[in-house]
């Protein structure tokens, strides 16, 4: 059987699983509340004739809401089927006109190498420095065909300071520097998507899935220059006319005009995070001080393919990717004050 070259040899982003059955869930930073009760009322109100019809090629109306919540216009607002497929479509949008690599961190994203070999597009990965912190200087110094940075990073969930975000941007201004926001909404750093009026290149991705509790819903969106968000729209013309599904548009923008509950549910999972990093390092724990819904864990004494192990016998599932540096490290999400209780009694009993 004959593939295409694409596919040929591809090595494939491992998603972390969806475990059937009853378990408490902290491995792929989903948020432990519902979604906001506006969204329930608009699936409740959902008027079914209009699955009939295909949806609006570019979510007019999500757009409008998320320029609105962003302070930009329509104009500077893409949206996608989650925020990996907005990624994606970024890389092939502007990745790979030159033959200067695009560069990201060694401990981040995993997805980022695999957009970057789906598409031909060489890429560089910096090591972080001995505490997970980029290396911003070799940022600065590298010629590159672009830059990705996740900010909060994942799995790392370290912020790097505005300010040196701003710098790599202005130091690559020929080339777009995309910051992935994906856990932003946890972070003490202020969103990047205002500098995008003013540097061009810059590209903000952002994620509905978990500070705004609809993973399940698949959305996500980049908000940047309009000259940016017209290349990604062709690219997203070439794949699929309507990555946004109907009823997807309309819960998201009825969660994003929602405030007040996203503010309310952020804050709780920050609190919670804070108490449950405190529980860790009681239990011999080292982590990096987190600005996202997940942590990083790793243990003085114990192996992290042993801690995952003995959770996983405790119906508890965490994450772990593998590499040396980070292979005891265990990335666990942020629950509910409850599930995180139950983690922590679960650790000490295994620990003893
Ligand atoms: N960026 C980062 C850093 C992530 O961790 C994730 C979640 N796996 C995503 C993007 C993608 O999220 P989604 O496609 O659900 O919007």
């Amino acid at each position: 059987m004959i593939i295409s070259r694409l596919a040929n040899g591809l090595v494939p982003y491992t998603a972390g699983e969806q475990p059937a059955g009853k378990t408490i869930k902290l491995n792929t930073n989903e948020n432990p509340y519902p979604p906001s009760e506006k969204v329930c009322e608009v699936l409740r109100g959902f008027d079914i004739s209009r699955y009939r019809l295909y949806p609006q090629p570019d979510a007019d109306d999500l757009r409008r809401a998320i320029a609105e919540y962003e302070g930009v216009n329509e104009e500077n607002v893409f949206v996608g089927n989650g925020s990996d497929e907005v990624l994606s479509f970024a890389f092939a949008a502007f990745f790979g006109g030159n033959d200067l690599p695009v560069l990201f961190a060694d401990v981040t994203y995993s997805f980022y190498k695999v957009f970057g070999t789906l598409y031909g597009v060489k890429y560089k990965e910096l090591p972080l420095t001995e505490d997970f912190r980029l290396d911003v200087n070799a940022f600065l110094s590298e010629k590159a065909g672009g830059v990705v940075i996740a900010n909060p990073n994942a799995p790392t969930s370290i912020s790097e300071r505005a300010e040196d975000l701003i710098k790599i941007a202005e130091a690559h201004s020929d080339v777009a520097v995309i910051i992935d926001e994906a856990y932003a909404d946890f972070s003490h750093v202020p969103s990047f998507a205002p500098h995008t009026k003013k540097y061009e290149n810059l590209l903000v991705v952002k994620t509905f899935s978990k500070s705004r509790s609809l993973a399940g819903a698949r959305c996500g969106y980049a908000i940047g220059d309009a000259k940016l968000i017209t290349v990604l729209r062709t690219v997203k013309d070439c794949f699929n006319s309507y990555p946004v599904n109907a009823v997807t548009a309309a819960v998201a923008e009825a969660s994003i005009k929602d405030t007040a509950y996203f503010r309310d549910c952020t804050r709780k999972i920050i609190a919670t995070r804070d108490r449950m990093s405190e529980g860790l390092r009681a239990l011999g724990f080292d982590l990096p001080d987190s600005d996202a819904n997940f942590v990083f864990a790793k243990h003085e004494k114990l192996s992290g393919e042993y801690l995952q192990n003995e959770l996983r016998k405790r119906n508890i599932i965490v994450r772990r990717f593998g590499g040396e540096r980070i292979k005891d490290r265990l990335r666990i999400t942020v629950g509910t004050d409850e599930q995180t209780e139950i983690l922590l009694a679960a650790l000490k009993e295994i620990i003893g």
